[in-house]
């Protein structure tokens, strides 16, 4: 809730929002106004915001009770807070008294603390939509064509402690404590003041000293075992080889949401997977989105259907890295026209067991293998088996006759230790990862690859250095969507703004086709 002045009273019969304190000529705005040079970054985004089609986020306030403060100025002061690294609620809310630059974006408005934390989560929902804005702005402008993409993702910490992951005896020993413990204080009236534990000396650390804590930390414990619940079907689903012990599955007590794993500094703590696609042809986002996944795989589908809702159209090329080199990922990317160019895993060359699948070559007429000596390998029978995830895929096994094997100079190599002939098998989608391999080995695969290190890796280092995007400072997924939401915004907006103006500039002078350097500085 905002501090109310006589416009917010008189705003309270006439209409939704109050009326900025300050017009244009305010002499308290001027002030501030005469420090700020030209190109401040507070200035762009001033004048970004205003192209923007906020209605969506007006229709969100109802119109009853007090009147709210303009959304399009707490927006402003976010989207400039956020390109500062500023990404907390609280840091907002202390610059909005101290910071000159938002003061000015914020025209005499002074927003309570609470009114940033309701902002941010009324916002988060509706950010999809003004990225898509901004895209659009893009493609109308001719900024971009958005038909050349680079997938990353990368992991950022929960806001979460690592300490603080529990396994399933742990969460229903903590549980029913608790339970214990609330059923008592619910039979026994507190003493004033509410504060003791029915016999508090034996209370555990864990847990809340106050009744209304301990039912909220109930609340949290039953989500944190429904969430468990759903990693361990996770986890049974897997194949045996990739299944953990069932005691290794754990839950964050303070992010139920997040997921456990090891980040980039092999830390094992609980985070959330971010997924961004850059252009290649302009330092634009062109979709980003985030996962509660450590990692990578079957996570290029997820990407395409974001990037048909953020830019209203598909790429033509997508480069990616190993991770998303997956038949099934490869299968869906051709079902829906999009090229993949992506590193197959290398071949172990002479350190592997056995001569790999590589140097056995597919004849799609006779549908069979013929091995390295040329003989021909017979189908054996297909069978269903999981992968790394929890998604099974057909296989069908060939298998060179053993007569051949046992006279075969390679043999050793090929099939050390069996004498049952060499078996290959072949996935239901493996004519897309040969066809990777094909495409990847041309030189114009190459060079166009060699682009995508300059593009969305930078990205991501942006935004770890620079965009306090190193650990989320919200927690829940719907939270960290929005942060990152957040920094994609500011960082389209200002690169359409900065854009538009050199094009105006260079009115007479072409666009360079594939320059990636930043213009917004920090
Ligand atoms: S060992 Fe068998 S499968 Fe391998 S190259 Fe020799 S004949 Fe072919």
């Amino acid at each position: 809730m905002a501090s109310l002045s006589t416009a917010a009273v008189t705003a309270r019969r006439g209409g939704r929002f109050v009326p900025a304190p300050w017009a244009d000529d305010d002499p308290r705005r001027r002030e501030l106004e005469l420090l700020l040079p030209a190109e401040h970054l507070s200035r762009r985004i001033d004048a970004a915001v205003d192209r923007l089609d906020l209605r969506p986020l007006l229709q969100t306030y109802a119109g009853t009770g007090t009147a709210a403060l303009a959304p399009a100025l707490l927006l402003k002061a976010v989207l400039y807070q956020t390109q500062q690294g500023h990404t907390r609620p609280a840091d907002w809310h202390r610059a909005a008294r101290e910071s000159g630059p938002v003061r000015w974006l914020l025209r005499g408005c002074l927003p309570s603390r609470s009114c940033w934390y309701s902002f941010r989560d009324r916002l988060g929902p509706l950010l999809g939509h003004c990225n898509a804005q901004v895209l659009a702005l893009a493609v109308d402008a001719g900024l971009t064509t958005a038909c050349r993409g680079c997938l990353d993702g990368t992991t950022i910490a929960a806001n979460a402690s690592r300490h603080r992951l529990v396994n399933a005896p742990t969460l229903d020993k903590r549980l029913a404590e608790l339970t214990a413990a609330t059923a008592a204080d619910a039979a026994v009236p507190p003493p004033e003041p509410a504060a003791a534990v029915p016999g508090a000396a034996a209370a555990p650390a864990w847990m809340a000293k106050t009744p209304a804590g301990r039912r909220r930390q109930h609340g949290r414990l039953r989500q944190a075992r429904q969430r468990l619940h759903e990693l361990q079907g996770r986890n049974r689903a897997k194949r045996a080889s990739k299944r953990k012990p069932a005691e290794k599955i754990v839950v964050s007590l303070s992010d139920p949401e997040s997921v456990a794993g090891r980040d980039k500094e092999k830390v094992f703590r609980p985070l959330y997977n971010v997924q961004v696609v850059d252009d290649v042809d302009s330092p634009l986002v062109l979709a980003y989105e985030v996962f509660a996944q450590p990692n990578d795989a079957g996570l290029l589908p997820a990407m395409l259907t974001r990037l048909r809702e953020l830019t209203g159209r598909l790429p033509r090329a997508l480069l990616a890295d190993t991770a998303y080199a997956g038949g099934a990922d490869l299968a869906a990317a051709a079902r829906q026209g999009v090229t993949v160019y992506a590193p197959l895993p290398a071949d172990a060359g002479d350190k592997a067991k056995q001569l790999p699948k590589s140097r056995f070559c597919w004849l799609e007429l006779e549908q069979t293998y013929a091995c390295p000596q040329g003989h021909r390998l017979r189908y054996e029978g297909t069978s269903r088996a999981k992968r790394s995830g929890t998604e099974a895929v057909q296989l069908a096994r060939y298998r060179c006759p053993p007569t051949h094997c046992a006279a075969c100079p390679l043999r050793s190599r090929c099939t050390p230790g069996s004498c049952a002939g060499r078996t290959i098998s072949r996935g239901q989608d493996e004519a897309h990862i040969e066809a990777l391999r094909q495409r990847m080995s041309t030189p114009e695969a190459q060079q166009l690859y060699r682009q995508r290190s300059q593009t969305v890796e930078l990205v991501n280092a942006d935004w770890k250095e620079y965009r306090g995007l190193r650990r989320f400072s919200g927690r829940g997924l719907a939270r960290a969507r929005c942060q990152v939401g957040l920094a994609v915004l500011a960082h389209n907006l200002l690169t359409v703004a900065a854009r538009q103006t050199a094009v105006t500039c260079r009115k007479a002078t072409p666009l360079p086709a594939a320059a990636n350097s930043d213009p917004i500085g920090p």
